[in-house]
């Protein structure tokens, strides 16, 4: 189907078939608002038309932080115990519809469907950690040093968390998040990315049928507008924003012009450092899965290769030959590894980066659009001999494209991984484990995996910097929670610090 093609079976026949998403507050659908901005959504695996998207206006993601302000004072009288058990079924509820989540996200947005079942089943795994941790976190009491009073350390929920998501894992995503903000005792309100609305609205319906209050899990559909007005929002507690480092800096102004907490999950280019004692043979393969994985949309995809020298000419040929088994296709498919682009949008963005990329480094796999493929396929791409200043090497390309550079000593590894405005997550490949812990110690990056790649865990702080934000999980919990002193005299009359004025008085 041309691009002419779609925007006809859109505009006439097929418009009654087009399926409408609008918001979701309060515990039911919204009909659609009279001037609401539509959006089209196109499935990325066949550029053909789906589904409009009702953007909700200011005044509906009013009613969503109201709604779920309100939902939260029922869920934070409810107790611990009864929010943890309310939480475990809505993890269970989520398990048993995995299916249908990941059918969504590779309809939305390109998911491979295999990866998308596991990402969910995965993801309430977080849910059911945070139902045991969030209720632990916010009943922290210390003793202080001042004699003849008691201080109370009182952390609570901030009641109202937003969650700005991006469009490359939309059900892991919102699982994660929500996991966090809940679990401390939050209402949430969603806004899901432009093109996912489908399986946010999923799980918000998932969760009033596990019976978490109406109105404790608000998503609002919508783009760039609906987004703002949310982060706007003088209610809105606490703020979490995972995309672009671009969009991130403009999320974080409106935030800061109310003075409101903000965890920023940002862009990533990150370093993989082989050196030349590693075992080849693994480490080739590992960088192929860690670059394509999800179409290298993943913010810490490991699209940087600095090989030592001795090894570089090696590793550039077996990467190049791993890349062509990489089965691209159908992302419904059990056989595929790597599916679409998730829109127009990214696959232009890919296009463009890539033709640039051509005249200032040696390409030496792929570099094109999926011939053969109606939708927004690219072929696994790898540039060697890439100098640092090349844009290539710098920018984000949310694409299936890797970076190779040599290098000489461990001293101009480090250098090179460093070189960077992202400081997400980085890679170190070598047999010499005090090498490795030497390299982990000066890499500026929020995680270092050695001998591994992108190993997470809810007990473990996974963190970034400079441009890739300043939070990442764990962080979130700041972002969610706040602190309270209650200070309590313990001594029989009343006396805090005062004047003696109403002994003056008397006198
Ligand atoms: P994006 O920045 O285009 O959009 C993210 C969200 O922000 C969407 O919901 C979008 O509608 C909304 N938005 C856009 N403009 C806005 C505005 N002016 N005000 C408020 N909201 C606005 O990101 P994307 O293309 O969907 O996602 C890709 C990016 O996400 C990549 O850079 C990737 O590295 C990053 N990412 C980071 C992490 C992490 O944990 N660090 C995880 C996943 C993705």
């Amino acid at each position: 189907m041309t691009e002419q093609d779609a925007v006809i079976e859109h505009e006439s026949g097929t418009e009654a078939a087009m399926r409408k998403f609008g918001s979701f507050v309060g515990g039911a659908a919204v009909d659609p608002e009279p001037d609401a901005e539509v959006i089209t959504l196109e499935n990325p695996a066949t550029r053909r038309p789906y589904g409009v998207v009702h953007a909700a206006s200011p005044q509906l993601v009013d009613r969503a932080v109201r709604s779920a302000r309100t939902a939260q004072a029922e869920w934070w009288a409810m107790g611990p115990a009864e929010r943890t058990r309310r939480m475990t079924a809505w993890a269970d509820l989520v398990d048993r519809s995995a299916d249908i989540l990941a059918d969504l996200d590779v309809e939305s947005v390109g998911r491979v469907r295999r990866e998308a079942v596991g990402d969910v089943v995965k993801s309430t795994d977080q849910i059911r950690f945070w139902a045991q941790e969030g209720p632990r976190l916010v009943r922290r009491s210390e003793r202080s040093a001042v004699p003849e009073h008691l201080f109370l350390t009182c952390p609570g929920p901030v009641g109202v968390a937003a969650l700005l998501l991006p469009g490359n894992v939309p059900s892991r995503m919102l699982l994660v998040h929500s996991a966090v903000a809940l679990g401390c005792g939050n209402a949430v309100v969603v806004k899901p990315a432009d093109a996912s609305p489908s399986s946010a609205l999923k799980l918000a319906e998932l969760a009033l049928a596990a019976g978490l209050p109406a109105g404790l899990i608000n998503v609002v559909v919508g783009g760039a507008a609906t987004g703002a007005a949310l982060a706007a929002h003088e209610q809105v507690g606490g703020l979490s924003f995972t995309g672009s480092t671009a969009t991130g800096r403009r999320v974080a102004a409106i935030v800061a012009e109310r003075f409101g907490k903000v965890a920023l999950e940002l862009g990533g280019k990150s370093p993989q450092i082989v050196f030349s004692d590693a075992d080849i043979d693994a480490v080739c393969e590992a960088i192929v899965w860690s670059f394509c994985a999800n179409a290298g949309q993943i913010c810490t995809a490991g699209t940087r290769a600095l090989v030592h020298r001795e090894v570089y000419d090696d590793v550039v040929a077996r990467l190049a030959a791993l890349a062509g088994r990489v089965r691209v296709g159908d992302p419904g498919d059990d056989a595929t590894q790597v599916g679409p682009l998730s829109s127009g949008r990214q696959f232009d963005k890919v296009v463009g980066l890539v033709a640039r990329a051509k005249r200032e480094a040696r390409l030496v796999f792929g570099g094109q659009p999926v011939a053969d493929l109606p939708g927004y396929y690219f072929q696994p791409t790898i540039f060697a001999d890439v100098p640092a200043a090349a844009e290539i090497f710098q920018e984000e390309v949310f694409g299936p494209v890797l970076c190779v550079t040599p290098f000489d000593d461990e001293e101009q590894a480090i250098a090179l991984a460093n070189d960077s405005r992202y400081a997400l997550a980085s890679n170190v490949w070598t047999a010499d484990l005090r090498r490795a812990l030497r390299v982990a110690d000066r890499i500026e990056a929020g995680t270092v995996w050695c001998g591994t790649s992108r190993i997470g865990d809810p007990h473990m702080p996974l963190t970034a910097g400079r441009k890739s934000g300043n939070s990442h999980a764990r962080g979130l919990v700041d972002v969610f929670t706040q602190d309270k002193l209650v200070a309590v005299s313990l001594r029989d009359t009343d006396t805090g610090p005062h004047w003696g004025l109403a002994a003056e008085r008397t006198n």
